[in-house]
């Protein structure tokens, strides 16, 4: 079980002493959610996000592209470990997932809630991640979409039947509550953001996630 805090939702006035927090409370992922105001709503960070936190931490740098034909802009992310692309984002996914592993970067495909396990089906035996999301993507604040606990599932059985290696990611609300109804279902990386970071101790909600998924696990 690997929790990645959402950068997002960390305090940008804060971010060092945030993610001194996040470190200490053992958390080696970093999820950071690019946005360019067309293929979601809103807009957030860009590649120097990525370089300078490259620099300054030992964070493994979980990069979600919500952006138009992502093809355009791998290049800017080869300070990312992990890059994850959406399907509904672009005509090419393979040329994506492709032009990622290329630049010796683990590489990811997203689904959005109305998007089915079966249309990403071929692309499986090439990933490193797939990122089922539990919300609307780039939006924050929303309600947790339980349903999507049977794509979870579909894909777990697919990894185990076809001998696949993915991490199954999900992305949306998750919460102590959240994580065990995704661990049930088979998820093993698990994006949490307002959960972490906006309520009194980042190190208390983490520490929260942690013993919601070892009493899942007793
Ligand atoms: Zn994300």
């Amino acid at each position: 079980m690997i929790i990645v805090p959402s950068l997002l939702n960390a305090n940008n006035y804060d971010i060092k002493s945030n993610l001194k927090e996040v470190g200490e409370a053992g958390i080696t992922h970093l999820h950071i959610d690019i946005m360019d105001g067309h293929f979601v709503p809103n807009q957030a960070f860009g590649p120097n996000i990525i370089n300078d936190l490259k620099k300054n931490t030992d964070f493994v740098l979980d990069v979600h592209l919500m952006i138009e034909e992502p093809e355009n802009h791998i290049n800017n992310y080869k300070n990312a470990d992990i890059i994850t692309v959406h399907y509904e984002s672009t005509r090419h996914l393979y040329r994506n997932i492709q032009m990622i592993k290329s630049l010796g970067i683990k590489a990811g495909v997203a689904i959005n809630p109305a998007t089915p396990v079966c249309v990403i089906e071929d692309i499986l035996p090439f990933v490193d991640q797939i990122l089922v999301m539990t919300i609307n993507p780039g939006v924050s604040n929303q309600i947790f979409i339980r349903e999507m606990t049977k794509k979870i599932n579909k894909l777990s059985k697919l990894k185990k039947e076809n001998d696949f290696h993915y991490d199954i990611q999900v992305d949306g609300n998750i919460t102590n509550e959240t994580i065990k109804d995704c661990l049930k279902v088979g998820a093993n990386v698990f994006v949490s953001g307002g959960y972490i970071f906006n309520g009194n101790s980042i190190k208390e909600r983490i520490n929260s996630l942690i013993k919601a998924g070892e009493e899942y696990e007793r």
